[in-house]
């Protein structure tokens, strides 16, 4: 792939500034003229070459980060799919890069699909963030010294442009493609009908070879804030409108500054309205600026304002190059049950965020790989087919937890006058003087792993995400809990923490051949291997990261999350594991 090199970038830039700037109360972008994206080709499907029609077990609609993270983890486990998108590119037409700031779980995630370290070589790590009240830092934190980011094998965060992960997940679900059965991506693919029938359901695709329907038993909507599924379904849902107003500009100076992420809620510069600025790849800083409420769009993003604005911030000899200028608005919306039928949502089809606390994105990649392991699972009859509604119990309480925390920090950001105003003036004030307050201070708050505590397949001591920790394989070489869960290859992985006696052993046996479950003896620095697979955790990281103590175990479910956890090898275990994979009703001990 080949997203733009700069040189190619400034060429574009100057040839075609600020054209077509268009506006939407959505997410809708001015398509800047800065980054040259990459050009998938059509390629006529077997629907049109042979007239087949055969019905497929997954189609996914949409090539975004979500739908290109469900595929490539399908194509890992070697699952055949189906990816439809109505572009030939990617990032969103129009919308450019959007999204830039990646956390620690997503890149454990794209890490376990093979995608991580082209993303740490091109993206900037960073950990420090700094909020600013006019000229006063009334806030800063540095996430190293959080010892919840700590022990990942992965960093806090990354920043880079959404498009470049897009770009790699497509290369890796082609080579992921090439030897076993695999995802049959489809670009130029609108689907434009849509028919649910009796477990499966039938789509219309428009491409430009020719028209032609398709089935499947499993359609998952990745399709964006813009879905037609939603109307297809009458899905039902929560939506709000407000009227904040806000201008990127993706710029490139001569001089670097540190990277650490800025922000003011009251930018001096930006007539006491909030300002946002974040480094990413290739030396393009994002500076995002809060606009008056219901401003107009176009006034905004015009060459004149965009470089007034950045010498107010910068100085009036400011040099730097436009990369790129959206302005945007932006909705929270939340639909009530993200599977109807044989359809699942996931992404901004799920729910929408305002940007703020970098929500949107990674939650979508969350909810891609909480649905492809059960996906797996069940088309290779190794779970029951109820695990699949429990995407909806795990990944609508996430969505309805992100929505309600982007909520708040919108309305800090975009107070109604009156109480709201008053409470956040407040509370500007105080924390400018005494550290209590600063944690009321919300320019965002940042995307955390989301624990599910209602599903129906997690006991009460699972449902928490398992950080991509260390530990020693058996000949003293570093592993980590990734390798782990691919080694399982999609089955669950029992650790077990300390000694074993031998009837344990004979039982962990047993499940191995009767249950999809992978065992594993977890030693700390002295104890002796009772079984074959045996790793080191000298430092009882593994054990911190699965939220146990002493002798006990866990079961670890192939998206990082703990099904269960418990300290008797007997037949609390196999319940445990019949309620993991959805063989077992009824609410898990
Ligand atoms: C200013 C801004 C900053 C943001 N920053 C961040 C951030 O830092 N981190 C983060 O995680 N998130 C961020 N987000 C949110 C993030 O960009 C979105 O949540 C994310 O793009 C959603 O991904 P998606 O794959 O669900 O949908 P989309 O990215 O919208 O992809 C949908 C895909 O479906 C295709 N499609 C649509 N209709 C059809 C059809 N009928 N048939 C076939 N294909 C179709 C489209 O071509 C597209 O490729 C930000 C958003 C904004 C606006």
């Amino acid at each position: 792939m080949s997203p733009a090199s700069p040189d190619r970038r400034a060429a574009t830039m100057s040839a075609t500034p600020y054209r077509e700037t268009a506006f939407t109360n959505g997410y809708e972008f001015t398509q800047g003229s800065g980054y040259a994206l990459p050009e998938y080709p059509f390629v006529a499907p077997p629907e049109l070459t042979a007239g087949q029609h055969p019905r497929h077990p997954v189609v996914i609609v949409g090539a975004g980060i979500t739908g290109l993270t469900l595929a490539c983890a399908l194509a890992q486990r070697g699952v055949p799919a189906v990816l439809l998108d109505e572009d030939s590119s990617v990032g969103v037409k129009g919308a450019s890069s959007r999204g830039i700031c990646y956390t620690q779980k997503s890149l454990e995630i794209f890490q376990r699909l093979g995608i991580y370290d082209r993303i740490a070589a091109k993206g900037i790590q960073w950990s420090v963030g700094r909020t600013f009240a006019g000229h006063d830092e009334v806030y800063a934190f540095d996430l190293r010294q959080q010892s919840n980011f700590q022990l990942s094998a992965q960093p806090a965060f990354i920043n880079i442009q959404q498009f470049y992960i897009e770009g790699y997940l497509v290369e890796r679900i082609h080579a992921l493609s090439r030897d076993k059965p695999g995802v049959d991506l489809r670009w130029r693919s609108r689907v434009v009908g849509f028919a649910q029938g009796d477990g499966f359901a039938t789509l219309s695709v428009e491409t430009p070879g020719g028209n032609y329907q398709m089935e499947a038993s499993h359609v998952v909507d990745a399709s964006g804030s813009h879905t037609p599924f939603h109307q297809w379904c009458h899905a039902g849902m929560q939506t709000k409108r407000g009227d904040d107003r806000w201008c990127i500009a993706d710029v490139r100076f001569a001089t670097r500054a540190p990277a650490e992420r800025h922000t003011w809620i009251e930018a001096p510069f930006n007539d006491n309205r909030a300002v946002w600025q974040h480094l990413m790849a290739d030396d393009v800083w994002r500076i995002d600026y809060q606009m008056e409420p219901d401003a107009d769009p176009a006034l905004v993003s015009s060459e004149a304002q965009v470089r007034a604005r950045l010498q107010r911030q910068f100085g009036p000899d400011v040099e730097c190059e436009i990369v790129w200028v959206g302005p945007y608005a932006y909705r929270s919306q939340c639909l009530d049950q993200l599977r109807i039928g044989s359809v699942f949502f996931m992404g901004d089809t799920a729910k929408i965020v305002s940007p703020f606390g970098a929500r949107g994105g990674n939650t979508g990649v969350a909810d891609a790989d909480n649905l492809a392991w059960k996906l797996a699972a069940v088309l290779r009859g190794q779970a029951g087919a109820a695990l699949l509604d429990s995407y909806n119990d795990e990944r609508l309480e996430a969505a309805q937890q992100n929505v309600l925390v982007t909520n708040r920090t919108a309305r800090f950001l975009r107070p109604a006058d009156g109480m709201e105003r008053t409470f956040r003036s407040a509370v500007i004030g105080l924390a400018r003087r005494y550290p209590f307050a600063r944690q009321m201070v919300n320019t965002g708050r940042m995307a955390v792993a989301n624990s599910y505590t209602h599903s129906s397949v997690c006991a009460k001591t699972g449902g928490l995400s398992v950080q991509n920790v260390g530990f020693h394989w058996a000949d003293g070489s570093a592993g980590c809990v990734n390798d782990l869960i691919l080694w399982a290859e999609g089955c669950l992985l029992l650790l077990v923490f300390g000694d074993l006696s031998p009837i344990a052993c004979e039982r962990l046996a047993s499940l191995g051949r009767h249950a999809p479950v992978r065992s594993v003896q977890v030693l700390g620095p002295d104890g002796r291997a009772h079984v074959r697979e045996a790793i080191r955790d000298p430092l009882g990281h593994l054990q911190g990261a699965c939220h146990v103590f002493g002798h006990a175990w866990a079961l670890v479910r192939p998206d990082a999350y703990l099904a269960a956890t418990g300290e008797a090898v007997d037949s609390s275990l196999v319940v445990a594991i019949e309620h993991a994979l959805g063989l077992k009703a009824g609410v898990p001990a």
